[in-house]
C-alpha cells in the first residue's frame, strides 16, 4: 500500500471515531468522557491530515510538523482523559493530569526545533502514545472489578494492542536494525487499533445503555428493591423440598398516609423496604408486589428456619424509629410463610403464604405465622400454626 493510501486511511480512522462519538454524545446527553474523546480524535484526525500535506500549505515544514507533532501528542492526551472519564463515568479534573505530559512535550518543542529531527519526533510521539495508551487500557480494565461491562475486555484489548504496536513503533526507530517489526507495519496495524478502539468504545455506551434500562425495568423506583415482574423472574424454574415463601404486609399503613400524608408514607415505606432488604440472606429473591406489599424466597428451609427469618424481619421493621410532626410512628409488619411440598405449583404456595399473612392480620398483626397445611381461615386462627408450633 502506498504511502498516500496509508495515511488515507489513518486520518480516516480517526475522523469515524471523532463522528461516531460526537454524535452518541448529541444522542445519549452528556455521557462522560465522550466529548473529550471526539476532541481528542479529532486533534489527531488534524495531525494526522498536517502530516500529509506538503507544500502547497501555506506553512513552513518546521511550522506544519510542530503543529503536527503538538497537536497529535496532545490528541492522544486527550483521548486518555476522554477514555478516563469514560471508564470512571463521570468527569472530574483529577483525570486531566495524563495531560501534563503532552503539553510538556508541546513546550519543550516550542522553545527548542528537536522535533526537526524525524527519528526523534516519531519515537517521542510514539513513546507519549505507548505511555497515553497503556494508562488508559489499565483505567478501563481495572474498572471491570466497579462495573461489569464485557465491551471492557474489547476495548483494553485494543487499547493494549495499540500501546505495543506505538512502542514497536519506537523501537523501530530507535534500533532500526533490530526493529522486531518495521515502523511502517506497526503504524498500518495501529489504524485497524484506532478503528477497534472507536467501536469498543460505542459498545461500551451501548452495552451500558442497556445495563442502566434493565436495571430501571427491574427496580420498584421508590424503594429501590426488584419489583414485582423482577421478583417473579428471578424465580427458580421448579420448585423443591426446602423452598419457602415469606409475604410481608406493612400493618395499618393507610393510617399512616391518612395522618402524614403520602409523602410521609412514602418515606415509611423506602424505610421497611430497606430494612428488609437489610435483613435477609443474599442468595434470596426479594421484591415489592405492589403497594405496601413485599415477597421473598428463600431455599433450604426448615418450617422453623423460614418462621425464624421472617420473625428477624418483622424484628427489624419494628425497631425502625420514625418521627412525624414529633409524634412516634410504630411501623410494623405482618408476615405469612409457606413452604414447597410435593406436587405445588409456585402459585398455589404464594396462595399458602397469602392465606397465612390473612392470619396474621386477623390475629392482631406484627407478628408470623406459618401454613402447615391444615387450612386457614380469617376468622378462626389455629392456634397449631402459630409461632410456639414453628418454633
Ligand atoms: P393492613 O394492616 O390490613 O394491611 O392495613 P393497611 O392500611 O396497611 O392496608 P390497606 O390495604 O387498607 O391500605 C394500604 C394502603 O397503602 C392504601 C394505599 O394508599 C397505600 N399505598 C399503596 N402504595 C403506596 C405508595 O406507593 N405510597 C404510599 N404512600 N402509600 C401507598
Ligand atoms: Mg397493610
Ligand atoms: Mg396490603
Amino acid at each position: 500500500m502506498d504511502l498516500a493510501t496509508v495515511l488515507l486511511l489513518h486520518k480516516s480512522s480517526f475522523i469515524v471515531g471523532a463522528i461516531c462519538f460526537f454524535y452518541v454524545r448529541w444522542r445519549s446527553g452528556a455521557t462522560p468522557g465522550l466529548g473529550v474523546l471526539a476532541v481528542g480524535f479529532s486533534l489527531l484526525a488534524i495531525a494526522s491530515t498536517l502530516a500529509g500535506l506538503d507544500e502547497r500549505l501555506h506553512m513552513s515544514d518546521n511550522a506544519r510538523t510542530f503543529w503536527s507533532f503538538s497537536l497529535g501528542a496532545n490528541g492522544y492526551g486527550l483521548m486518555a482523559v476522554g477514555l478516563y472519564g469514560l471508564s470512571r463515568r463521570h468527569s472530574s479534573l483529577r483525570d486531566w493530569w495524563p495531560m501534563l505530559l503532552p503539553v510538556t512535550l508541546t513546550l519543550s518543542a516550542a522553545i527548542t526545533p528537536w522535533y526537526v529531527d524525524n527519528g526523534l519526533r516519531a519515537s517521542v510521539f510514539n513513546g507519549n502514545a505507548a505511555i497515553l495508551l497503556a494508562l488508559s487500557g489499565l483505567v478501563i480494565a481495572r474498572d471491570f472489578f466497579q462495573e461489569r461491562l464485557t465491551a471492557r475486555f474489547g476495548l483494553s484489548a485494543a487499547i493494549f494492542v495499540a500501546t505495543s504496536l506505538s512502542a514497536l513503533v519506537v523501537l523501530g526507530f530507535t534500533f532500526p536494525n533490530d526493529a522486531p517489526l518495521p515502523p511502517r507495519y506497526a503504524f498500518f496495524l495501529l489504524i485497524i487499533c484506532h478503528f477497534a478502539v472507536a467501536l469498543f468504545v460505542l459498545v461500551l455506551v451501548q452495552e451500558r445503555a442497556e445495563e442502566k434500562l434493565t436495571r430501571l425495568a427491574n427496580t420498584d423506583m421508590l424503594t429501590g428493591v426488584p419489583n414485582r415482574q423482577h421478583f417473579f423472574s428471578s424465580l427458580p424454574k421448579s420448585l423443591g423440598p426446602g423452598d419457602a415463601f415469606v409475604l410481608i404486609d406493612i400493618d395499618f399503613f393507610k393510617s399512616v398516609n391518612d395522618r402524614f400524608g403520602h409523602d410521609r408514607g412514602d418515606i415509611v415505606l423506602v424505610d421497611v423496604a430497606r430494612t428488609i432488604a437489610r435483613s435477609i440472606p443474599p442468595s434470596s429473591v426479594f421484591g415489592r408486589l405492589g403497594g405496601e406489599e413485599f415477597s421473598l424466597f428463600v431455599r433450604g428451609e426448615t418450617e422453623a428456619s423460614a418462621f425464624a427469618l421472617a420473625e428477624q424481619i418483622r424484628e427489624a421493621v419494628n425497631t425502625l424509629d420514625l418521627v412525624f410532626e414529633g409524634k412516634q410512628v410504630s411501623t410494623t409488619v405482618s408476615a405469612g410463610v409457606a413452604l414447597w411440598e410435593a406436587n405445588l405449583t409456585e402459585q398455589d404456595i404464594q396462595k399458602r403464604a397469602d392465606q397465612a399473612l390473612y392470619s396474621a392480620k386477623n390475629n392482631g398483626r406484627n407478628r408470623v405465622e406459618l401454613f402447615t397445611g391444615i387450612g386457614l381461615t380469617d376468622s378462626s386462627p389455629a392456634p397449631e400454626r402459630r409461632l410456639a408450633r414453628a418454633g
